[in-house]
């Protein structure tokens, strides 16, 4: 993996040392000289992370830190702070002003590189999300703004056998999240998979079993892949805490627990989270706003016209039979004409509802036009595909719709034409149109009224 990287150091020799090493393993390297420098640097160049010195005169790393992560076009990008002592009230500072990481002076290569490619990971991810989430939303498809929810209390999965850590841990974070504990792995496993959790922390040291394979377990689960995971490790544990960055951890802690650190490291991760699962919601409502229709909450045309190939292929490939069914609501210009057109909308609404209560969950309902529906029926052959016809038409003539206010009865019907796959050298283009003729046919027979295609 190779990223962008702005090393921010007021001291040459320094930002010279960590360019070296960087260049060396095919980072491509940026650098600035002073914290003004860094800010124009972030603005010109969108580094994929930077690496940034605290002390530095005028302003200070804390500082730059700061005004990165209040910029909305810099905020995703996330910052490792180069501390020349490792003091908790420094890291705290540090994670108050937005940091992502710590590393002390003199650096060592291995946590350096373990960190740097933990964060790109993670930042490419969340890169390709923001830039679907910016087409979605061009597309009117959904609202970005939901800072509303990034600030709500977190719910953490606590994961810790030694009794050591529960208390300490609640304290550190009441009145900002809730704590769950549990203490056996597969327990934490079904929880953290359940989706009611926003963090996993989980105690590295573990009287019954071991805690990595706990955090690689949860990185292989589909369900539990993406959720952050905070572990907390004994001091002098370095090889330990490379590990579990390499293996996709998202942050860590060292006992003695300092509670300030605990509840800004926790405070970063659930924020983050939030903010991707917004990104990721959204993004799967455009998907499902793409494919159907907002009014009756069926399937489009378009999607209708790509699934029904699919199927044609699947059943002449298998030799099984399948029908559409074309209904059309008969006289429906008037009944808008008569009682307008919002109570047109909600006939349609309710026919919608009708059709979709008469037919199996594997059936396909599309609307395709302003009062004409699809109905994909896999595996029915066509005399079946006629019965639910009749059954169809009756589940909508049989009962008048009320509308308005005085909830006025009227009377609707539907004409419904069916065709069945016929030919080996059937095409959904050749399948539609003998619905619609028999659908046509319907119509001049008198409507309210089920036809066969003639072929
Ligand atoms: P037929 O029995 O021959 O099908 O007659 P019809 O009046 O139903 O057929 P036509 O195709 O002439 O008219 C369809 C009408 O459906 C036209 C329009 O007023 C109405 N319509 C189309 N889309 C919508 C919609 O989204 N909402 C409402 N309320 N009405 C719609
Ligand atoms: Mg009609
Ligand atoms: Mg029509």
């Amino acid at each position: 993996m190779t990223a962008r990287v702005l090393v921010v150091d007021d001291v040459r020799a320094n930002v010279k040392l960590l360019e070296a090493k960087l260049t060396a393993e095919y980072f491509e390297t940026l650098t600035a000289m002073s914290g003004v420098q860094a800010l124009e640097m972030v603005e010109r160049y969108a580094p994929d992370i930077v690496l940034l010195d605290v002390m530095m005169p005028s302003m200070d790393g804390i500082e730059v830190c700061q005004r990165l992560k209040a910029n909305p076009r810099s905020r995703h990008i996330p910052v490792i702070m180069v501390t020349a002592l490792d003091q908790p009230e420094d890291r705290v500072r540090g994670l108050a002003a937005g940091a992502d990481d710590f590393l002390t002076k003199p650096v060592d290569d291995t946590a350096l590189f373990s960190r740097l490619r933990n964060l790109v990971r993670l930042k490419m991810l969340t890169d390709e999300l923001m830039a679907r989430a910016a087409t979605s939303e061009r597309m009117g498809f959904i609202d970005g703004s939901f800072a509303h929810v990034l600030d709500r209390p977190g719910e953490v999965l606590l994961v810790d056998d030694s009794g050591l850590l529960a208390g300490r841990i609640s304290q550190g974070l009441a009145g900002h999240h809730r704590v769950t504990l549990v203490q056996a792995p597969q327990e934490a496993v079904n929880r953290a998979a359940s989706g009611a959790f926003d963090l996993v922390m989980v105690n590295l040291d573990q009287r019954e079993f071991d805690g990595l394979r706990l955090c690689s377990q949860l990185r292989s689960l589909t369900a539990t892949r993406n959720l952050p995971i905070l572990v907390v490790h004994g001091p002098d544990d370095g090889s330990r805490i490379l590990r579990a960055l390499d293996m996709g951890v998202n942050d860590y802690l060292t006992r003695p627990i300092d509670t300030n650190e605990l509840l800004a490291r926790v405070n970063t991760q659930v924020r983050r989270w939030r903010y991707t699962e917004s990104l990721r919601r959204g993004l799967q409502r455009s998907m499902e706003m793409a494919i159907t229709d907002e009014l009756t909450g069926f399937f489009n045309r378009r999607y209708m016209e790509t699934h029904l190939s699919t199927l044609i292929e699947k059943s002449l490939h298998r030799a099984r039979p399948s029908s559409v069914l074309a209904i059309d609501i008969d006289y429906f210009k008037s009944i808008n004409d008569t009682f307008g057109h919002d109570a047109g909308d909600m006939i349609l609404r309710e026919c919608a509802v009708r059709l979709r209560s008469a037919i199996r969950n594997l059936d396909l309902p599309c609307r395709v036009g302003g009062e004409e529906f699809i109905v994909i029926l896999p595996d029915t052959p066509e005399a079946v595909a006629r019965n639910i016809a009749e059954r169809l038409r009756r589940s909508i003539g049989q009962t008048p719709f009320f509308i308005g206010e005085g909830r006025i009865p009227v009377a609707i019907t539907v004409s419904i034409g069916v065709a069945g796959l016929n030919t080996p050298e059937d095409t959904p283009e050749l399948l539609l149109k003998r619905a619609d003729q028999a659908l046509y046919e319907a119509k001049r027979s008198g409507r309210d009224r089920v036809m066969c295609s003639a072929a």
